[in-house]
Protein backbone atom coordinates (compact mmCIF):
# COMPACT_ATOMS: atom_id res chain seq x y z
CA UNK A 1 0.00 0.00 0.00
CA UNK A 2 3.32 2.69 -0.44
CA UNK A 3 3.83 1.72 -3.67
CA UNK A 4 4.50 5.27 -4.84
CA UNK A 5 5.68 6.63 -2.05
CA UNK A 6 9.00 7.97 -1.16
CA UNK A 7 9.95 7.59 2.75
CA UNK A 8 12.97 8.70 4.31
CA UNK A 9 14.47 7.42 7.29
CA UNK A 10 17.03 9.22 9.38
CA UNK A 11 19.87 7.13 10.84
CA UNK A 12 17.90 4.22 8.82
CA UNK A 13 21.36 2.39 8.48
CA UNK A 14 20.94 0.20 12.12
CA UNK A 15 18.15 -0.11 15.05
CA UNK A 16 14.89 1.22 14.70
CA UNK A 17 15.53 2.95 11.72
CA UNK A 18 16.63 0.45 9.33
CA UNK A 19 13.44 -1.76 10.84
CA UNK A 20 11.28 0.94 9.89
CA UNK A 21 12.90 1.26 6.23
CA UNK A 22 12.24 -2.62 6.25
CA UNK A 23 8.75 -2.10 6.69
CA UNK A 24 8.19 0.89 4.15
CA UNK A 25 10.23 -1.11 1.72
CA UNK A 26 8.26 -4.64 2.28
CA UNK A 27 5.02 -2.56 2.03
CA UNK A 28 6.58 -0.84 -2.04
CA UNK A 29 8.11 2.72 -0.90
CA UNK A 30 11.05 3.51 -2.54
CA UNK A 31 13.31 3.92 0.91
CA UNK A 32 15.80 6.16 1.26
CA UNK A 33 18.26 5.56 3.69
CA UNK A 34 20.15 8.73 5.55
CA UNK A 35 23.22 8.02 7.61
CA UNK A 36 26.62 9.25 8.27
CA UNK A 37 27.52 5.46 8.47
CA UNK A 38 28.08 5.19 5.15
CA UNK A 39 29.21 1.04 4.70
CA UNK A 40 25.98 -0.01 6.72
CA UNK A 41 23.94 2.37 4.65
CA UNK A 42 24.52 1.33 1.16
CA UNK A 43 24.57 -2.32 2.67
CA UNK A 44 20.68 -1.35 3.52
CA UNK A 45 20.15 0.31 0.89
CA UNK A 46 21.16 -2.36 -1.54
CA UNK A 47 19.38 -4.94 0.63
CA UNK A 48 15.88 -2.61 0.46
CA UNK A 49 16.62 -1.79 -3.33
CA UNK A 50 16.37 2.18 -2.09
CA UNK A 51 18.98 4.62 -2.08
CA UNK A 52 21.34 6.09 0.88
CA UNK A 53 21.78 9.34 1.83
CA UNK A 54 25.42 9.57 3.14
CA UNK A 55 25.39 12.80 5.54
CA UNK A 56 26.27 13.68 8.85
CA UNK A 57 22.72 14.88 10.02
CA UNK A 58 24.25 16.79 13.09
CA UNK A 59 25.92 19.05 10.56
CA UNK A 60 22.90 21.62 10.72
CA UNK A 61 24.23 24.36 8.46
CA UNK A 62 23.84 22.38 5.03
CA UNK A 63 20.57 21.66 5.88
CA UNK A 64 19.32 25.53 5.70
CA UNK A 65 19.21 25.22 1.91
CA UNK A 66 17.98 21.47 1.58
CA UNK A 67 14.64 20.93 -0.10
CA UNK A 68 12.91 17.22 -0.19
CA UNK A 69 10.79 15.50 -2.82
CA UNK A 70 9.66 12.67 -0.40
CA UNK A 71 6.28 11.54 1.13
CA UNK A 72 7.08 10.14 4.46
CA UNK A 73 9.74 11.55 7.15
CA UNK A 74 11.05 9.35 10.07
CA UNK A 75 13.02 11.32 12.15
CA UNK A 76 15.12 8.98 14.24
CA UNK A 77 18.81 9.22 13.87
CA UNK A 78 20.01 9.76 17.53
CA UNK A 79 22.89 9.15 20.15
CA UNK A 80 23.29 8.94 24.04
CA UNK A 81 25.39 10.44 26.47
CA UNK A 82 24.99 9.84 29.89
CA UNK A 83 26.85 12.14 32.58
CA UNK A 84 25.68 14.15 35.11
CA UNK A 85 25.33 18.00 34.29
CA UNK A 86 28.14 19.45 36.14
CA UNK A 87 30.15 17.09 34.09
CA UNK A 88 28.60 17.02 31.09
CA UNK A 89 30.62 18.25 27.87
CA UNK A 90 29.06 21.14 26.61
CA UNK A 91 30.28 19.96 23.00
CA UNK A 92 27.97 17.08 23.66
CA UNK A 93 25.09 18.70 24.88
CA UNK A 94 24.85 21.02 21.53
CA UNK A 95 25.75 17.81 19.39
CA UNK A 96 22.68 15.73 20.75
CA UNK A 97 20.68 19.31 20.29
CA UNK A 98 21.58 19.51 16.74
CA UNK A 99 21.03 15.85 15.38
CA UNK A 100 17.94 15.20 17.52
CA UNK A 101 16.19 18.59 17.37
CA UNK A 102 17.52 21.36 14.96
CA UNK A 103 18.16 18.51 12.03
CA UNK A 104 14.64 17.02 12.39
CA UNK A 105 13.12 20.78 12.26
CA UNK A 106 15.61 21.47 9.03
CA UNK A 107 14.37 18.42 7.51
CA UNK A 108 10.55 18.55 8.25
CA UNK A 109 11.36 22.31 7.22
CA UNK A 110 12.35 20.94 3.76
CA UNK A 111 9.89 18.27 3.45
CA UNK A 112 6.66 20.00 3.74
CA UNK A 113 6.63 22.21 0.51
CA UNK A 114 6.19 19.71 -1.60
CA UNK A 115 4.43 17.57 0.60
CA UNK A 116 1.56 20.61 0.57
CA UNK A 117 1.65 20.62 -3.16
CA UNK A 118 0.56 16.86 -3.00
CA UNK A 119 -1.87 17.23 -0.32
CA UNK A 120 -0.31 14.14 1.81
CA UNK A 121 2.46 13.58 4.12
CA UNK A 122 3.58 11.33 7.23
CA UNK A 123 6.15 12.77 9.50
CA UNK A 124 7.42 9.98 12.23
CA UNK A 125 9.08 11.17 15.26
CA UNK A 126 10.97 8.83 17.03
CA UNK A 127 11.14 10.04 20.57
CA UNK A 128 11.49 8.02 23.42
CA UNK A 129 9.56 7.34 26.79
CA UNK A 130 12.80 10.12 27.93
CA UNK A 131 10.02 12.89 25.45
CA UNK A 132 7.46 12.13 27.85
CA UNK A 133 9.69 11.36 31.78
CA UNK A 134 13.26 12.56 33.02
CA UNK A 135 16.01 10.42 34.07
CA UNK A 136 19.36 11.41 35.71
CA UNK A 137 22.30 12.01 33.44
CA UNK A 138 20.48 12.21 30.40
CA UNK A 139 20.35 16.23 30.47
CA UNK A 140 20.79 16.57 26.43
CA UNK A 141 18.76 13.55 25.59
CA UNK A 142 15.57 14.51 27.89
CA UNK A 143 15.94 17.73 26.92
CA UNK A 144 16.13 16.88 22.84
CA UNK A 145 13.23 14.53 23.15
CA UNK A 146 11.28 17.34 24.96
CA UNK A 147 11.50 19.65 22.05
CA UNK A 148 10.72 16.87 19.54
CA UNK A 149 7.58 16.75 21.15
CA UNK A 150 7.27 20.09 20.78
CA UNK A 151 8.30 19.97 17.14
CA UNK A 152 5.80 17.33 16.38
CA UNK A 153 2.94 19.25 17.76
CA UNK A 154 3.63 22.17 15.95
CA UNK A 155 3.87 20.76 12.79
CA UNK A 156 0.12 18.54 13.43
CA UNK A 157 -1.11 21.94 13.80
CA UNK A 158 0.71 23.46 10.09
CA UNK A 159 0.36 20.60 8.57
CA UNK A 160 -3.13 19.23 9.19
CA UNK A 161 -5.09 21.56 6.69
CA UNK A 162 -2.59 19.92 3.81
CA UNK A 163 -3.46 16.58 4.30
CA UNK A 164 0.12 16.08 6.54
CA UNK A 165 0.72 14.38 9.81
CA UNK A 166 3.55 14.45 12.69
CA UNK A 167 3.06 12.02 15.15
CA UNK A 168 6.01 10.62 17.91
CA UNK A 169 6.15 7.40 18.90
CA UNK A 170 7.84 6.98 22.37
CA UNK A 171 9.36 3.47 23.43
CA UNK A 172 11.21 2.39 26.16
CA UNK A 173 14.80 0.82 26.00
CA UNK A 174 14.84 -0.78 22.47
CA UNK A 175 17.15 -3.50 21.83
CA UNK A 176 19.38 -1.54 19.29
CA UNK A 177 23.54 -1.28 18.97
CA UNK A 178 22.68 2.17 20.65
CA UNK A 179 21.27 0.65 24.26
CA UNK A 180 23.67 -2.08 24.21
CA UNK A 181 26.61 0.43 24.07
CA UNK A 182 24.85 2.47 26.70
CA UNK A 183 25.33 -0.45 29.68
CA UNK A 184 29.06 0.16 30.29
CA UNK A 185 28.04 3.79 30.82
CA UNK A 186 25.32 3.07 33.14
CA UNK A 187 27.42 0.64 35.06
CA UNK A 188 30.03 3.12 35.75
CA UNK A 189 27.53 5.85 36.54
CA UNK A 190 25.27 3.79 38.36
CA UNK A 191 27.97 2.16 40.40
CA UNK A 192 27.15 -1.19 39.33
CA UNK A 193 28.36 -4.29 37.52
CA UNK A 194 27.17 -4.29 33.26
CA UNK A 195 25.26 -7.46 34.09
CA UNK A 196 23.02 -5.63 36.36
CA UNK A 197 22.16 -2.86 34.27
CA UNK A 198 19.15 -4.08 32.11
CA UNK A 199 17.00 -5.33 35.17
CA UNK A 200 18.05 -2.29 37.40
CA UNK A 201 18.22 0.67 35.56
CA UNK A 202 16.66 -0.58 32.11
CA UNK A 203 13.65 -2.34 33.17
CA UNK A 204 12.78 -0.82 36.84
CA UNK A 205 9.96 1.41 35.25
CA UNK A 206 8.08 -0.82 33.15
CA UNK A 207 5.26 -3.15 34.05
CA UNK A 208 6.36 -5.67 31.26
CA UNK A 209 9.86 -6.36 31.99
CA UNK A 210 11.57 -6.91 28.68
CA UNK A 211 12.87 -4.45 26.02
CA UNK A 212 11.19 -3.42 23.25
CA UNK A 213 12.12 -5.13 19.50
CA UNK A 214 12.91 -2.91 16.50
CA UNK A 215 10.24 -4.42 14.27
CA UNK A 216 7.83 -3.57 17.23
CA UNK A 217 8.66 -0.14 16.74
CA UNK A 218 8.28 -0.34 13.05
CA UNK A 219 4.94 -1.90 13.17
CA UNK A 220 3.86 1.08 14.91
CA UNK A 221 5.50 3.27 12.67
CA UNK A 222 4.07 1.69 9.44
CA UNK A 223 0.02 2.09 10.97
CA UNK A 224 1.13 5.86 11.68
CA UNK A 225 2.35 6.31 7.90
CA UNK A 226 -0.86 4.39 6.53
CA UNK A 227 -4.20 6.40 5.26
CA UNK A 228 -6.45 4.61 8.10
CA UNK A 229 -4.23 6.97 10.47
CA UNK A 230 -5.30 10.06 8.55
CA UNK A 231 -6.92 11.74 11.81
CA UNK A 232 -4.10 10.65 13.97
CA UNK A 233 -1.55 13.97 14.15
CA UNK A 234 0.24 15.60 17.34
CA UNK A 235 -0.26 12.55 19.19
CA UNK A 236 2.64 10.59 20.99
CA UNK A 237 2.15 7.00 21.13
CA UNK A 238 4.00 5.24 24.11
CA UNK A 239 6.07 1.43 23.58
CA UNK A 240 7.00 1.29 27.02
CA UNK A 241 5.64 -1.40 28.31
CA UNK A 242 4.18 0.62 30.63
CA UNK A 243 6.68 3.20 31.80
CA UNK A 244 4.24 6.38 31.96
CA UNK A 245 1.70 4.78 33.60
CA UNK A 246 3.15 5.69 36.51
P1 LIG B 1 21.20 2.98 16.66
O1 LIG B 1 22.47 3.43 17.28
O2 LIG B 1 20.97 1.52 16.45
O3 LIG B 1 21.00 3.69 15.25
C1 LIG B 1 21.16 5.08 15.11
C2 LIG B 1 21.60 5.38 13.68
O4 LIG B 1 21.77 6.79 13.57
C3 LIG B 1 22.92 4.72 13.30
O5 LIG B 1 22.80 4.08 12.04
C4 LIG B 1 23.89 5.91 13.23
O6 LIG B 1 24.91 5.73 12.25
C5 LIG B 1 22.95 7.04 12.86
N1 LIG B 1 23.51 8.34 13.24
C6 LIG B 1 24.01 8.69 14.45
N2 LIG B 1 24.50 9.93 14.40
C7 LIG B 1 24.30 10.39 13.13
C8 LIG B 1 24.61 11.60 12.47
N3 LIG B 1 25.25 12.60 13.09
N4 LIG B 1 24.25 11.73 11.17
C9 LIG B 1 23.65 10.71 10.53
N5 LIG B 1 23.34 9.54 11.10
C10 LIG B 1 23.67 9.38 12.39
O7 LIG B 1 20.05 3.64 17.54
P2 LIG B 1 18.53 3.23 17.84
O8 LIG B 1 18.50 2.63 19.19
O9 LIG B 1 17.92 2.52 16.70
O10 LIG B 1 17.89 4.68 18.01
C11 LIG B 1 17.16 5.32 17.01
C12 LIG B 1 16.27 6.38 17.63
O11 LIG B 1 15.39 5.78 18.57
C13 LIG B 1 17.03 7.47 18.40
O12 LIG B 1 16.46 8.73 18.14
C14 LIG B 1 16.80 7.08 19.85
O13 LIG B 1 16.85 8.18 20.69
C15 LIG B 1 15.42 6.49 19.77
N6 LIG B 1 15.10 5.61 20.89
C16 LIG B 1 15.88 4.52 21.13
C17 LIG B 1 15.59 3.71 22.21
C18 LIG B 1 16.42 2.52 22.54
O14 LIG B 1 16.30 2.03 23.65
N7 LIG B 1 17.26 2.01 21.63
C19 LIG B 1 14.51 4.00 23.03
C20 LIG B 1 13.72 5.11 22.75
C21 LIG B 1 14.04 5.90 21.68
Amino acid sequence: DLAGKRALVTGGASGIGLACAQEFAARGAHVIIADFNAEAANAAAAELGGEAWVADLADTAALDTLELDIDILVNNAGIQRVSPIEDFDPDAFRLILRLMLESPFLLIRAALPKMYERGWGRIVNISSAHGLRASAYKSAYVSAKHGLEGLSKVTALEGGAHGVTSNCINPAYVRTPLVEKQITDQAKVHGIPESEVVEKIMLTETAVKRLVEADEVASLAGWLVSDKAGMVTGASYTMDGGWTAR
